[in-house]
C-alpha cells in the first residue's frame, strides 16, 4: 500500500500516518520527493483500512498493492483451481453443464428431468429444495422431502446434485443430501452460512449477489476458503441495473476479469440471468467463449406450467440443442464439452 500525501503537507501530517500505521503493525517508508511525500507500507496491507487511512489529514490518495482477499487471489495461488464434483473436475479443460429445475416439484418430475439432461450431457443436476422467495406468501420449496427426491434422482442416474442451502442451520442436513451446495444470490453475504459451509466438506457454488462488486464477491469466497474448504466455484447470475429488458443484467464482462484476479472456477447462470427462455441459448454460447468454466441452466418438461421460474426455463429438447451449439463453441476456444 502507498499513501500519496498532498502537496506541502506538514511533517507533523506525515510523523502522524507513520506513528499510526507503525501501531497497526505495518513498516512505513517515507519517500521524499520535490512535489510530495509518499509513505511505503510494507506488511500485510489488508490489516488497515484504506478508507480510514484517506480520512488522515494530509492524505491526498492511498494505492492498495495486494487484493483485499488472499486465499482467493492469483496472488498467492497462480495456478487455476479445478474443483472434483463426483469424479468431473470443474475448471479443468472441459465444460461442466449443471442442469436441472428451479425447484423440485416432486419425486416423477425430478427423476424425469435427471434422465434427460444426463442424456444431454449434463454432469450434475440442479433443484432447490429450499427457495429464497421474495413473497413469504410463494412456494418456499420441498424441504427435506425435496432433498430426498434430489438423492434419488442421484441414485437414478449418477448426476451429481447440485442445491441450495440458505442458513447455517440447514449446511449440515444439506450437505447430507448434497454433492454441491450452492449459496444464492440473496445469501452471498450471510457471513455465517459462508463460514459454516467453509466447515463442511462439500463444494460450494457461490453466486453473485444481486448488488455485488467483484471484490465483495470474492470477500465472500474468502470466508468460505478461510475456514478450510477450498472447493469453492463462482457462478454469475446478473445483477440488478435500471434495464427492464431483462430480468437482471447478466454481466458476462466479469467472467475474464475474474480469470485475472482468482483461481476459482468461474460459472455462468444464463437462466436467472435475463429471465427469458429465448435468451439462454445465445447466452450460454457467449459464456463459454468469454471463458467460462461451467454452466448453471434451468430445464422443465413444461415451462408453462412450473412452479418456479418458468419464463426463463427451457424444454430438455431445447437443452440438447443447446448443449450442441455450446460444444461447437467450446471448440472453437479449446475447450471440450
Ligand atoms: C436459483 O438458482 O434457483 C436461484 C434462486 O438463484 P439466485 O440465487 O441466483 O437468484
Ligand atoms: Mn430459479
Amino acid at each position: 500500500m502507498i499513501i500519496v500525501m498532498k502537496p506541502g503537507t506538514a511533517k507533523d501530517q506525515v510523523d502522524h500516518v507513520v506513528d499510526r500505521v507503525t501501531e497497526l503493525g505495518l513498516q512505513p517508508h517515507t519517500i521524499i520527493g520535490t512535489e510530495r511525500t509518499v509513505v511505503a507500507l510494507v506488511g500485510d496491507e489488508r490489516l488497515v483500512s484504506r478508507d480510514l487511512l484517506e480520512s488522515f489529514p494530509g492524505v491526498e490518495k492511498v494505492v492498495p498493492i495486494l487484493a483485499p482477499y488472499k486465499m482467493a487471489s492469483v496472488e498467492i495461488h497462480r495456478e487455476p483451481t479445478t474443483v472434483a464434483v463426483d469424479g468431473f473436475e470443474f475448471g479443468g479443460k472441459r465444460i461442466g453443464l449443471i442442469a436441472g429445475p428451479c425447484t423440485v416439484e416432486s419425486r416423477n418430475m425430478v427423476i424425469e428431468l435427471a434422465h434427460e439432461v444426463k442424456e444431454a450431457g449434463a454432469v450434475a443436476l440442479r433443484g432447490g429444495a429450499f427457495k429464497p422467495r421474495t413473497s413469504p406468501y410463494s412456494f418456499q420449496g420441498l424441504a427435506e422431502e425435496g432433498l430426498q427426491y434430489l438423492a434419488e434422482a442421484r441414485e437414478a442416474t449418477g448426476l451429481a446434485v447440485v442445491t441450495e442451502v440458505m442458513a447455517s442451520e440447514q449446511v449440515d442436513l444439506v450437505s447430507r443430501y448434497a454433492d454441491v451446495l450452492q449459496i444464492g444470490a440473496r445469501n452471498m453475504q450471510n457471513y455465517d452460512l459462508l463460514r459454516a459451509a467453509g466447515r463442511q466438506a462439500k463444494p460450494v457454488l457461490l453466486k453473485r449477489g444481486l448488488a455485488a462488486t467483484v471484490d465483495e464477491w470474492l470477500l465472500a469466497a474468502e470466508y468460505i476458503l478461510k475456514q478450510g474448504n477450498p472447493n469453492v466455484m463462482l457462478c454469475e447470475r446478473g445483477v440488478r441495473t435500471f434495464e427492464q429488458h431483462t430480468r437482471f443484467t447478466l454481466s458476462l464482462s466479469v467472467v475474464p476479469q475474474l480469470k485475472s484476479l482468482t483461481h476459482l472456477p468461474v460459472l455462468v447462470d444464463p437462466s436467472h440471468g435475463t429471465g427469458r427462455r429465448n435468451l439462454v441459448e445465445p447466452m450460454s454460447r457467449a459464456a463459454i467463449a468469454c471463458g467460462a468454466d461451467g454452466l448453471l441452466i434451468e430445464v422443465h418438461d413444461n415451462p408453462e406450467s412450473a412452479m418456479l421460474d418458468g419464463q426463463q426455463c427451457i424444454t430438455s429438447q431445447q437443452f440438447a440443442r443447446l448443449v450442441e451449439s455450446c460444444r461447437r463453441v467450446a471448440e472453437a476456444v479449446d475447450r471440450e464439452l
